[in-house]
């Protein structure tokens, strides 16, 4: 029989506030030293009172509107308990049956498959646990022991899960690495799986193609990259067919992925499932969500990549490709955008322009950004976005070399320079006059008596050669156009001579 897979996805999105969830310890667990963000808040000790983080719900209510969910008018939080060292209070404080976003939708383009709707069921607000850190085997006396760190606990997390509408690895694919964006974009998160401020948890299940039946589900987790949710929704894809074709069933579960064995191991059956006998927060009152405030978050919402990319193949004539690279970090758009508008063009001028400037930004800029030393942020280079402009502005005229530019655009990288004073300075400017380069050419002709022979000998490819050896000379000044016409014309003298 031939199956489908039915997928749903359970993400919790770390936010970066200044402070806590609820209570005003900074937020900034990972580069604080242990425990040294904490109070008797978020240390569970008697007698204390939650407050709620007002930027937090401000954020959930962004990542709500970014996928189209509706905005609760009253939304609630609710105790979740369950016993383990990581919840200092013994319950966290989560949200149960009024989140406050509600019914959104996100639009996705798998690679190589049609594109794909897929539901959104909620969005909730809830906070984070302390983080634990198992030792084991210590020393010659073998104890194994549990550091704790409370700095994590309290810190906001946002769940949003997903309808199981997601149907292959590669929907799962576009649809986290779409909500990653989107945290980027609204500057809310920094989505980052490796630190575990963005954590996937997959629900799998298999069921005959074309039933709309749902089947029992397993769900995976432990995955800190992209690449291990799919290898490990593939891992499931392949396992539950298996089974319910072997004529076994498939059981409701928790499995971890290991990603060197590539498998997923069974952590917690159905039998051992909590039962975290959810109420209401009685500390915390109800929230009113106020809907003019809501309208003012809406209205400042940023433009979302999708419809970025789709814009800039329109208004700067842009390729798919270029537009799809460019606007992939909200960052990157900005830094492009003012680096084109900084040169005040319109139409086709422009267009010309902006494809220049798109290949130097997707380029040897981004080569530099990648580059291990240096920032690898476009916001903290030292290269003004106008700056840019000049010197792509000076290329574009072939005013330089495209080596002359690259070596420009180094210089600019390294110490913010003006491009137009390192071609001064440096020398730089193309040598296009016959006076400049014909001692050059003619060098070129007598060190070379065999690309000569060849040229008289009718094989005018040795033209190519001479030039070559033409920019060598000037270290790439030359204007190879005029270098090729000054060549012939002189090889045709010294063939004329014979
Ligand atoms: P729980 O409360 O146990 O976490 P939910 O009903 O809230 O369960 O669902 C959690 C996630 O599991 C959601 O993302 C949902 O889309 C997904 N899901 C529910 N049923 C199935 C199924 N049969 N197969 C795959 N995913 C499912
Ligand atoms: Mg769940
Ligand atoms: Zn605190």
């Amino acid at each position: 029989m031939e199956y489908e897979a039915v997928i749903g996805l359970e993400v919790h999105v770390q936010l970066n506030t200044r402070s806590k969830m609820f209570c005003s310890c900074g937020a900034d667990y990972q580069s604080a030293e242990p425990n040294t963000r904490v109070c008797p808040v978020c240390m569970a000790l008697p007698g204390v009172l939650p407050v709620v983080n007002q930027a937090a719900v401000e954020s959930a209510i962004k990542i709500g509107l970014a996928l189209n969910c509706g905005i609760a008018e009253v939304t609630k939080f609710d105790r979740k308990n369950y016993p383990y060292p990581d919840l200092m209070k013994g319950y966290q404080i989560s949200q149960f049956d009024m989140p406050i976003c509600n019914e959104g939708w996100m639009d996705v383009k798998p690679e190589g498959e049609p594109d794909a709707h897929i539901g959104i069921t909620r969005v909730h607000m809830e906070e984070d646990v302390a983080r634990l850190t198992h030792i084991e085997n210590v020393g010659s006396s073998g104890h194994s022991h549990t550091l704790m760190d409370i700095n994590r606990a309290g810190v906001p997390l946002m769940e949003v899960v997903s309808e199981p509408d997601i149907h292959t690895s590669a929907q799962a694919e576009a649809y986290i690495l779409k909500l990653q964006n989107i945290i980027r974009y609204l500057g809310v998160g920094t989505a980052n799986m490796e630190e575990g401020s963005f954590r996937v948890d997959a629900n799998v299940s298999v069921r005959p193609k074309g039933s709309d039946e749902l089947r029992e589900r397993v769900e995976v987790k432990n995955m800190n990259r992209v690449r291990a949710v799919v290898r490990a929704i593939e891992y499931e894809i392949k396992r539950q067919p298996e089974v319910w074709e072997s004529g076994g069933r498939v059981e409701m579960e928790t499995r971890g992925w290991d990603d060197e064995a590539g498998v997923t191991i069974v952590q917690r059956s159905k039998e051992e499932a909590h039962d975290y006998r959810y109420f209401p927060e009685p500390d915390i009152p109800p929230l009113e969500i106020d809907r003019t405030w809501v309208e003012e978050i809406t209205s400042a919402l940023p433009e979302f990549a999708d419809d970025r990319q789709s814009r800039f193949e329109d208004e700067y004539d842009l390729s798919e490709y270029d537009a799809a690279v460019l606007t992939s970090a909200r960052a990157t758009a900005d830094y492009f955008e003012s680096v084109v508008a900084s040169r005040g063009l319109e139409g086709d001028d422009q267009s010309a322009f902006a494809k220049e400037a798109a290949n130097w930004v997707n380029g040897d800029l981004a080569r530099l950004l990648n580059a291990p030393e240096g920032p690898s942020e476009i916001g903290d280079t030292k290269i003004e976005p106008e700056q840019l402009a000049s010197l792509v502005g000076l290329f574009q005229a072939r005013t330089i070399s495209n080596a002359a530019a690259k070596e420009v655009l180094e210089e600019m990288w390294s110490s913010g320079a003006a491009p137009d004073k390192v071609v001064a300075e440096r020398g730089l400017l193309k040598v296009s006059n016959s006076d400049e380069l014909l001692p050059v050419i003619k060098e070129a002709i007598d060190n070379n008596p065999n690309a000569v022979e060849d040229f008289i000998g009718g094989k005018e490819t040795a033209v190519r050669f001479l030039v070559g050896q033409v920019m060598k000379a000037t270290r790439g000044r030359a204007d190879a156009g005029v270098a090729a016409d000054l060549l012939t014309q002189t090889l045709e003298e010294v063939k004329a001579a014979r």
